[in-house]
């Protein structure tokens, strides 16, 4: 059972230190978009793409998540609430135009890593060719 804090994490720094380590350049912690007002792990402002590292046991994994047994009807509330919730935070960033990436604490960090880089580079190749056919339409 996790129950530390959900920043900071250790999946979350193995990941980190991957991209940083694939020169990749993110920002920590903030909102990716100001209307959604709610936080993501890792953000790429230019590639319009924001990372969750959602923790297994606040986030109700599939894989391990299990209900505790004292109060079980409030936690089960709790933790349905929480995932309903990243359900929403995931519509509305992506109705703004984002990718949105989850990562689950118990993913491979280097499985996730590649995750996160490939849709860090297509979305910034598909920028590069829209901002080409931009200069091509403005006769630069
Ligand atoms: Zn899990």
């Amino acid at each position: 059972m996790q129950r530390q804090p959900r920043r900071d994490t250790s999946p979350e720094l193995a990941l980190r230190r991957l991209l940083h380590a694939r020169g990749l350049r993110y920002r920590l912690d903030v909102r990716p978009e100001r209307a959604v007002g709610r936080r993501a792990d890792l953000v790429f402002s230019g590639a319009r793409v924001a990372v969750f590292v959602d923790g297994c046991y606040w986030h109700a994994c599939p894989r391990h998540c299990s209900w505790p047994r004292t109060n079980a009807e409030w936690w089960r509330d709790k933790l349905e609430g929480n995932a309903a919730r990243d359900r929403d935070t995931d519509a509305r960033l992506m109705k703004a135009g984002w990718t949105v990436i989850r990562v689950w604490e118990h993913d491979d960090p280097r499985e996730a890593a590649e995750r996160v880089a490939i849709a860090v580079r297509a979305a910034s190749a598909w920028q590069c060719f829209a901002m080409s056919e931009e200069a091509a339409t403005d006769g630069r």
